[in-house]
């Protein structure tokens, strides 16, 4: 079958909506370490690592050796009704990481359910379906989770089995108030929160969803302390705060474990996914014993937490703990960071550089007023691909390119693609 034909055959059978990258979609084939090869036999350093799935590269023997290891007993999986050691054991070593106290893992499939399971747990606690959650945020694709998504481009339903309410402050760049010093833009967003709770809400929040960096936003965030101000406002109204890692988690932001910890502040769950399996599908809650105790009936997932995915996962976190990845994650973004902020200077395509570690965007504008240029931003993109580098695409306007590579990223690796992306943004002329 041609590479032509394989697209045909998608768009046939799959929906409309199942949008692909790229001017020519590619087949990836084959992994190793930060690059993938397409069908074509064109290797790609990967900056966008699989959409954060292969969160610390391709093709890593203890985790393959792991997996291997689960197959050898000829059982994938049978069901969560028995007990699975592996999975005892990594949600002991998740519960500890947390930093909540005696805290409780339940696993699922995916960060969608994380969030789904999250909002049912601290929805039937306050015996309300008011949520807060911030603009601008992604927390995945069913039906509570797209409506608790404040972007118009990913809510695909207006139908919503929970009343929520937007509030400000994620998006700074954006922010009418984003010049305002770091002490002064806080005070308007907590000012903004209480607002939001006191003239818009019944009173009976349930919770207050946020992603430390917002991933699918175009990894926009507030400064440091935002949400530990928040946390203060809603302990006051017996509001939960629940951290959506999906993105920031596991060291990824290079300062910190997870990504709500620049906040100085410990939430009252977390939500995870994507990276933990490096390719194997795994999600999860981590939350108080209150918390997760407090369901009266029973919850299981049939799927959350077997012994193939959890051995995957707990191989991927040993690793990234014994090779001290957050700590690489710190040294190569900070590399990235100063190369990006170097063709700003040169090219005013280049409006907002930002993020964390190797969580990074390049916020592309249109120089004369800074407006979005989604255009432009499509061109860059594919420039870097035909170059040999995949970037990602995002944010509200679909005008940030996101780089999100394996946190193994060397800094040859780094050096290589700082060249692609300055030679791509002279394409621009
Ligand atoms: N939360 C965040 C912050 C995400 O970025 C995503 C996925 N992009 C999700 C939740 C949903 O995760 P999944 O695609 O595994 O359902």
């Amino acid at each position: 079958m041609t590479h032509a034909e394989l697209w045909e055959r998608h768009k046939a059978v799959m929906p409309d909506w199942l949008a692909l990258y790229y001017e020519e979609p590619i087949e990836i084939v084959q992994g190793s370490g930060r690059r993938v090869t397409d069908g074509h036999g064109t290797t790609y350093l990967d900056f966008f690592a699989g959409i954060l799935t292969n969160a610390i590269g391709y093709d890593i023997a203890e985790i393959s050796d792991a997996v291997r290891e689960q197959l050898a007993t000829g059982i994938a999986h049978t069901s969560t009704v028995y007990l699975i050691r592996k999975q005892i054991e990594l949600a002991e070593q998740i519960a500890q990481l947390s930093g909540i106290p005696n805290a409780k893992v339940f696993f699922t499939n995916s960060g969608t359910e994380a969030n789904e399971a999250a909002l049912m747990l601290a929805t039937q606690r306050r015996r309300s379906n008011q949520v807060l959650a911030m603009r601008n945020s992604y927390h995945g694709r069913g039906f509570g989770t797209v409506a608790i998504t404040g972007n118009r481009g990913w809510s695909a339903s207006s139908l919503s089995p929970v009343n929520v309410q937007y509030v400000q402050g994620a998006y700074r760049y954006r922010s009418p108030f984003r010049d305002l010093p770091d002490a002064d833009y806080i005070k308007v967003c907590v000012d903004d929160l209480r607002n939001v709770i006191e003239t818009t809400t019944a009173g009976d929040v349930a919770c207050l969803i946020a992603e430390p960096i917002q991933g699918v936003g175009g990894f926009s965030s507030g400064p440091d302390g935002l949400y530990a101000a928040f946390k203060e406002v809603l302990d006051e109204y017996g509001i939960l705060f629940i951290s959506d890692e999906v993105q920031t988690g596991w060291g990824r932001t290079g300062d910190h474990f997870w990504g709500i910890q620049a906040h100085d502040m410990v939430p009252d769950a977390m939500t995870f996914a994507k990276g933990l399996g490096n390719g194997f599908a795994i999600g999860g809650v981590v939350s108080t014993p209150e918390l997760m105790d407090s369901l009266s009936a029973n919850s299981l997932s049939t799927f959350g937490g077997n012994p193939i995915s959890t051995s995957a996962a707990k191989a991927t976190l040993d690793y990234l703990l014994d090779h001290d990845l957050q700590a690489n994650a710190a040294k190569r973004g900070s590399q990235l960071v100063d190369g990006l902020r170097g063709i700003s200077e040169e090219f005013l395509e280049l409006g907002d550089v930002r993020g964390k570690g190797l969580m990074l965007a390049a916020e592309i504008v249109k120089p004369d007023d800074n407006s979005p240029d989604p255009a432009a931003t499509a061109k860059l993109q594919q420039e870097t691909k035909n170059r040999g580098l995949l970037v990602g695409k995002g944010g509200l306007y679909g005008n940030v390119l996101r780089m999100a590579p394996p946190m193994t990223l060397t800094e040859e690796e780094t050096t290589e693609a700082l060249e692609i992306i300055r030679d791509s943004f002279n394409t621009l002329r």
